[in-house]
């Protein structure tokens, strides 16, 4: 995209933040798929061996995009499959790309402690999603992104993690190749086409749909 592999993208964001937020521990494991890249750069910049510590199902869909809380629950359960051969007795350092509502987050790291993980350090690779996004991605309102809610520290709390820590959205533009070009009004509020604050999301989604087709 743009000119480069989002792989290498995805790498250099890694090792940004293993720089950033450094941990001490003893397997560097991603939140599959789209945390890979991102917690192999982190392994790469910490020294700290990468392992396959959570398998992904294929077969379900994405949680955070599913209206109701009970569905994104039990999704949850099913969707990742821990390995406790890499996790009994490790400190385990959990790579994840952005951390929406909190909900499969919590539930990822009670998982690696009931599988043995005897520390868990969540690692974010962008900066807290504190606004909503109106451009396609199917982000919640403020209300329900824990980024808006709650301080990084009652985040850790809330997701019951040894610590937390999440790339600075200068470090993120750093890591992108012409950093100015990207939006990156859910981490910032800045929104590159205007926004009404006081129109709902919906609405201001079908007003630029419509604006599209007018073309
Ligand atoms: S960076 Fe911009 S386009 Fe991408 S999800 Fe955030 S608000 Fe949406």
């Amino acid at each position: 995209m743009f000119g480069e592999t989002v792989d290498r993208v995805r790498r250099r964001i890694g090792r940004r933040l293993a720089e950033e937020h450094p941990a001490e521990g003893d397997v560097v494991l991603a939140v599959p798929d789209s945390s890979n890249s991102i917690a192999l750069g982190y392994s790469e910049a910490s020294g700290i061996r990468y392992e396959l510590g959570l398998i992904r199902n294929h077969y379900v869909g994405r949680t955070f995009i599913q209206p109701q809380q009970a569905g994104r629950d039990s999704s949850v359960r099913i969707k990742f499959n821990p390995v406790r051969e890499i996790l009994a007795g490790r400190r385990v350092v959990l790579v994840d790309d952005s951390i929406v509502r909190g909900t499969t987050s919590r539930k990822l790291v009670r998982m690696l402690r009931r599988n043995g993980a005897t520390e868990v350090h969540f690692r974010v690779g962008s900066p807290p999603v504190t606004y909503p996004c109106f451009y396609g991605i199917d982000t919640p309102s403020r209300r329900e992104l824990i980024g808006a809610l709650k301080s990084p520290e009652e985040i850790r709390e809330y997701l019951g993690a040894d610590s937390l820590g999440y790339l600075s959205l200068e470090g993120l533009h750093a890591c992108e190749r012409d950093g100015s070009q990207y939006c990156d009004a859910c981490f910032s509020g800045t929104y590159p086409i205007a926004i009404d604050p006081g129109a709902s999301k919906l609405q201001i989604e079908n007003l630029h749909r419509g604006r599209l087709a007018g073309l």
